[in-house]
């Protein structure tokens, strides 16, 4: 996605009003929500580059994982709204954050008119992949923001959406979440499943709540989404853990792995997927300095194996998968990359691996 560079001079444009992003919710942890009109909801591949379609209800994550890399998409809807005047010069300020990353945490865009959007879009989808005899094209929800972070509690954006494409057959369905609040919604996605192809993916790296509370600002802790994980599969919905990304010298060793692994198993998951972490030039400003406080042993080898590209180094990829499947084969689950062999060549900015 190509960002909207700054204007260098101030705009021409006539005075911004006081507060022209209506503001729906305000928390006294420093969250506001604010309303993002969308036209559109389902990004198709030639949108994204990627091989399925995606969805993502809200821009902004209050989860504040030090290694997510959709920062930039934030970026780019407050320099967007700032160039069409409908934030004003303190209002940008406030919207990117003194370092530019902040405000994906705090100032979290909800999508309005979810509904007409969506049906629309459904109809563009079925136009393009509705050829007698071809599998529908995925189409991944929370690809770039959590769905189920805080806010659904209350906007319930998300809902909405299942609750349409609970109304479709034969569509082929991927969620992603780190939040137990998806198991708010069983009953939607059992009746999803009921037509569809439907895949939960629950995410995370490490059961270790140490080591999660140091690189994920305000994520649920490890036990909560297990728990979660528990509640999906006894509800007969196809559910797993996404364990993205392996962070090398962190979380990729084997008791670390085999601990999550177990605690898939006795969650009754039905897959277990793995991939090493990415360093995009957005993730690292906020990535690096956190690696530096907490794992300064580590500090030179990230810079030196992430010097030439986001991916991690390719031996060290093919030695991640080598002790994923071998672990994937000892705990009994499918073989396979996961999300890369569901979506085929889909995963977002291609990965790497790791080998530092
Ligand atoms: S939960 Fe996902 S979208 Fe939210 S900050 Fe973490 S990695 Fe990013």
């Amino acid at each position: 996605m190509r960002v909207t560079q700054l204007p260098l001079l101030p705009s021409a444009s006539p005075p911004v009003p006081p507060s022209a992003l209506a503001v729906l919710d305000e928390r006294l942890r420093g969250t506001k929500f604010v309303q993002l009109a969308a036209r559109s909801v389902l990004n198709s591949p030639q949108q994204t580059g990627v091989d399925f379609w995606s969805l993502n209800p809200y821009v902004g994550c209050e989860f504040g994982c030090t290694y997510c890399y959709a920062r930039y998409a934030h970026r780019y809807v407050v320099e967007r709204a700032h160039d069409a005047g409908r934030l004003s010069d303190a209002e940008f300020r406030e919207f990117r954050g003194p370092h530019g990353w902040e405000a994906f945490e705090r100032r979290i865009f909800v999508k309005e008119g979810l509904p007409g959007a969506l049906e629309r879009d459904l109809q563009r989808y079925f136009r393009s992949s509705g050829t007698s005899g071809v599998a529908a094209a995925p189409i991944v929800i929370g690809t770039a923001t959590d769905p189920y972070q805080p806010g659904e509690r209350r906007f319930r954006a998300t809902r909405q959406v299942l609750e349409r494409l609970a109304r479709c057959e034969g569509l082929n369905i991927g969620i992603i979440t780190k939040s137990p609040l998806v198991a708010r919604d069983i009953d939607v996605l059992q009746r999803i499943a009921d037509k569809s192809d439907l895949q939960v993916h629950v995410s995370l790296t490490t059961v270790d709540a140490a080591i999660i509370r140091r690189l994920e600002a305000r994520s649920p802790m490890p036990a909560a989404r297990l728990r979660a994980l528990r509640k999906l599969t006894a509800a007969g919905v196809n559910a797993g853990l996404i364990v993205a990304p392996v962070l090398p010298g962190i979380t990729d060793d084997v008791p670390h792995l085999e601990a999550l692994f177990q605690a898939a198993r006795e969650a009754g998951a039905r897959f277990v997927h793995a991939g090493p972490l990415r360093l995009y030039p957005a993730v690292r400003d906020r990535f690096l300095p956190v690696l530096d406080a907490h794992f300064p042993q580590l500090s030179e080898r990230y810079r030196r194996a992430y010097a030439r590209a986001s991916g991690a180094p390719r031996p060290y990829a093919a030695a991640l998968s080598r002790r994923v499947r071998r672990l994937q084969r000892r705990f009994g689950f499918p073989e396979n990359e996961g999300m890369r062999d569901r979506y085929a060549n889909h995963l977002p900015p291609a990965q790497g691996a790791l080998g530092l």
